[in-house]
């Protein structure tokens, strides 16, 4: 027998989709046995759970509960009734199913959420109190999955599965191979040969940063916009971006030839709302290539490890895509200056950082990090070549508010003639693109009740009902860190709307 606390902290902790699966169905079988002798599960836990040498073929595993035995971390296991010491079918329900949730998802249910209440009791009685949805994190999870999940882990008991066989009917109506087909289908490598999902629950286990719900939450796509096309002004920098990578990305052949080093990646930095992500993504289109926008979250793991198995599980992925586009947003939050952060863990994951990015480019994967935030991001990221270009996007001047206000017209009711872009554009001095498209949504939202054309009165009443997000000692700080900036590298010229 061998503990399942155990299994997943070693190696081995990293089961696939099916075996999550099997677990799950045997814990709720071995539940609808206690219950039947009119036994509870109270404390169940994964140290509490011992699974046969030859599972999951023999389906065998015991349970081992001791209500008064938890630490505080258990507490994610109890239901709320429970934290008041009601046990009953739906209590230990409520517990199977978060260790469920954590073998899907590598986290403990409602972890980080709630995070205005201190103590993870407090933040279960106000879930109860509030009798609302807890705020699952359910990305990680096979959509197919979710009713379950939900079901299982219903705060209002009530709302819970009452006995462990109707959840059990629930589990056992979803084919394994299904799950498993939908994140392949996600991830069309997975779909390979040696894939370790391929259609049998009792194959032997992947490692974690093989799991099929890791490899579809980093999907590749292709953008269905016009790329460059969309973009208002920035064309210094579509310039920079075409000539330095798109051409040697295009040409391939050429560029080995003249022995040209493709660029490793750039680090968009500047204001929020001024349009990093927004370029990323319309040069991924313009490239034709696959991408994906990944934010610091979706690099989370509460796995030891676990986050550092996950960059490198994403630059893996994008070498299978290559060539491909990775984004990567809220960079400084993923690459933080160590000096300043305390802990192996960070060092640790900024140092697999380091190591993807290093000549990823030779992978045919070209990065563009952004942050609003350059200061924050660990000097070693920005020093050693592993980025190219660092670019300053500011907020947008005259002519780019202008290009924004039509971009963002197009398409909508509204007379061309009626309309003052030069004036809409002074009104707006100092927002940011963001601001504006904020601004004509509101303006379209008011046009559309009283069913007329959006007009200039209505644009610059929105202008004036919208304050600024950038605020003028933001933008002060902002030409402070650009200055910084550049002091720090080769004096780079300022890119942006220009
Ligand atoms: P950032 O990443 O700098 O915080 P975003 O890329 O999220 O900013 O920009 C917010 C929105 O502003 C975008 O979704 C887009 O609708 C609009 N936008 C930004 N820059 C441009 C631009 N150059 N042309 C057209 N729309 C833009």
């Amino acid at each position: 027998m061998k503990r399942l606390d155990e299994i997943l902290r070693s190696a081995e902790k990293t089961k696939n989709t099916a075996w999550a699966m099997a677990v799950y169905g045997a814990l709720l079988n071995e539940l609808r046995r206690m219950h039947s002798e009119g036994k509870h599960a109270p404390g169940l836990v994964p140290e509490a759970v011992e699974l046969a040498d030859d599972f999951p073929t023999s389906g065998q595993l015991c349970i081992h509960t001791d209500a008064d035995n938890h630490v505080d971390r258990d507490l994610y296991f109890l239901s709320p009734e429970a934290l008041n010491k009601q046990y009953d079918a739906r209590s230990d329900i409520f517990a199977a199913t978060a260790i469920f949730y954590l073998l899907l998802s590598g986290k403990l249910p409602w972890e980080g959420c709630c995070d205005c209440v201190s103590s993870l009791r407090q933040k279960m009685i106000m879930l109860k109190l509030q009798r609302k949805p807890a705020a699952l994190d359910l990305q990680l999870i096979p959509d197919v999955l979710h009713p379950i999940v939900q079901k299982g882990l219903a705060i209002d008991s009530s709302e819970r599965y009452d006995t462990a066989e109707s959840a059990m009917k629930d589990l056992e109506s979803i084919d394994p191979a299904r799950v498993v087909s939908a994140a392949e289908h996600e991830s069309p490598s997975a779909a390979e040969p040696e894939s370790p999902h391929q259609d049998n629950k009792h194959q032997p286990m992947p490692s974690y940063s093989e799991r099929g719900e890791e490899k579809s939450t980093f999907v590749f796509q292709k953008g269905s916009g016009d790329g460059f096309k969309d973009i208002a002004g920035m064309n210094e920098l579509k310039h920079i971006l075409s000539d330095d990578v798109l051409f040697v990305m295009r040409n391939q052949e050429l560029a080995q030839r003249y022995r040209i080093d493709p660029l490793n990646g750039i680090l968009l930095y500047g204001p929020p709302g001024c349009g990093k992500t927004y370029l990323a993504e319309k040069f991924a289109e313009e490239a034709g290539t696959n991408y994906i926008l990944v934010k610091a979250s979706d690099l989370g793991s509460t796995y030891i490890h676990g986050t550092q198995e996950r960059i490198a599980q994403l630059f893996k992925q994008a070498k299978k895509h290559a060539p491909a586009v990775i984004c990567l947003d809220e960079f400084d939050a993923m690459v933080p200056d160590r000096s300043s952060r305390a802990g192996e863990h960070t060092a640790n994951e900024v140092n697999e950082f380091l190591s993807c990015l290093n000549n990823c480019s030779h992978d045919g994967i070209f990065v563009i990090a952004m942050t609003n935030r350059p200061d924050k991001v660990d000097p070693a990221v920005l020093r050693s070549g592993r980025f190219d270009k660092m670019i300053y996007v500011p907020l947008p001047d005259k002519d780019t508010r202008k290009q924004i206000f039509s971009i963002h017209m197009q398409g909508r009711p509204y007379d061309a003639n009626a309309l003052d872009m030069d004036k809409l554009s002074d009104l707006s001095d100092g927002y940011v693109s963001s601001d504006i498209s904020l601004i004509v949504n509101n303006a379209a939202r008011k046009a559309a009740r009283a069913n007329q054309l959006i007009t200039e009165e209505l644009l610059e009443e929105s202008i004036h009902h919208t304050e600024p997000s950038v605020k003028a000692d933001m933008v002060r700080y902002y030409n402070q860190i650009h200055l910084q900036m550049e002091r720090g590298r080769d004096a780079r010229p300022v890119i942006g709307f220009c």
